[in-house]
């Protein structure tokens, strides 16, 4: 067999606390990634890196990962190393299982890492994608006004910040983010609304400056995005609603947005093809991320150029990234270079 692949399950601390709508009473100090390492013997020198990030939500964690990587290897077979063979392999993945998106993802964005360093060529060039992408926001979890109000202060270099609510504080943290902050803010509720508590806000959203509401609602309740979006200009925008490409046409005419993860959808190819596709049916576009390493970032980075707004901050959450060679320039855009493949390099330890 051509490809061989090994995976490590990573453990990573965060540098704040992170907690969303939809977290444990104990979670949000740290994070479990699993990052894979793949290698071609009809390429030896070469090594791909690949990570997924895998979401309890959807269903996955480290183990069903590490179950579900022979299988989806197995699947591709001996791909064709170019844009075309990569979307070959990523429709076997596909037929081969259903869900497992964080998976997919990990094989995927190793195999695109690949390819490029094979053919010297960064991945979005491999793509035919352009390096020219929108800044990122950056994102502050549920916690007091005051400490989330603390982290917009630091985070102020950022064009926009996207802020965690569906806590028991929204309005107040809000306010006190508008204090301290001047550019747009988008507001996530990670499902943790109901259709009172979100007209309740909704004028105080408006009048502070928000940009889009994301997932205000549970991700089966698509009649009541819709009912929300009828009620106001804000973008609504489905993320947990909004899983892969299957996903978009039942989101028509429900809300104006959809926010497009590498983990959920099952990858750089995937991510490129529901991104082009929710521009064909008219949605706006967040290219959005777990709490991944800088290889899940760079590697959503390579489709930015197809997004309108972009929050790939996941590597900024973690006390120390194991990966370098992916900087942010004086704008918070990622610097899409000329390094082959993702461009990245494993942080010496110690
Ligand atoms: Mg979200």
């Amino acid at each position: 067999m051509a490809l061989s692949l090994i995976h490590e399950v990573l453990r990573l601390a965060l540098r704040d606390p992170f907690r969303i709508a939809r977290s444990g009473q104990d979670a949000g100090r740290a994070i479990t990634t699993v990052v894979v390492e793949l290698r071609d013997d009809r390429y030896p020198g070469f090594v791909g890196i690949g990570e997924g990030f895998p979401d309890r939500f959807y269903g996955e964690t480290a183990d069903t990962v590490a179950a579900v990587l022979p299988l989806l290897l197995a699947a591709i077979g001996e791909p064709e190393m170019t844009a075309a063979g990569l979307a070959v392999a990523s429709e076997a993945m596909a037929r081969a299982i259903a869900h497992h998106g964080a998976a997919k993802c990990a094989i995927d964005i190793a195999l695109h890492d690949l390819a490029g360093k094979i053919a010297d060529q960064p991945v979005h060039r491999l793509l035919g994608l352009s390096a020219e992408i929108p800044p990122t926001d950056f994102t502050l979890g549920i916690d007091e006004p005051a400490v989330v109000a603390e982290r917009a202060r630091r985070a102020a270099r950022f064009p926009a910040l996207k802020i965690k609510l569906g806590g028991s504080d929204d309005l107040a943290t809000l306010r006190a983010v508008r204090e301290v902050f001047d550019g747009p803010i988008r507001v996530d509720a990670n499902t943790g609304w109901t259709r009172d508590g979100a007209v309740a806000i909704l004028p105080e959203l408006e009048r502070n400056g928000v940009e889009l509401v994301e997932q205000p609602f549970p991700r089966h309740a698509i009649r009541d995005l819709a009912w929300l979006q009828e009620r106001t200009s804000l973008p609504i925008v489905a993320d947990e609603s909004a899983v892969t490409i299957d996903d978009l046409e039942g989101l028509v005419g429900a809300v104006a947005g959809v926010n497009v993860k590498l983990a959920k959808c099952g990858g750089v190819g995937p991510a490129a093809r529901m991104l082009a596709r929710a521009h064909e049916l008219d949605f706006r576009t967040f290219l959005g991320c777990m709490e991944e390493t800088s290889v899940g970032i760079a590697a959503s980075a390579a489709v930015a150029s197809l997004a309108d707004w972009v929050d790939l901050d996941g590597n900024l959450l973690m006390a120390a990234d194991p990966f370098d060679g992916l900087e942010l320039d004086d704008q918070c855009r990622w610097r899409l270079g000329d390094s082959p493949g993702l461009g990245l390099r494993r942080r010496e330890i110690g």
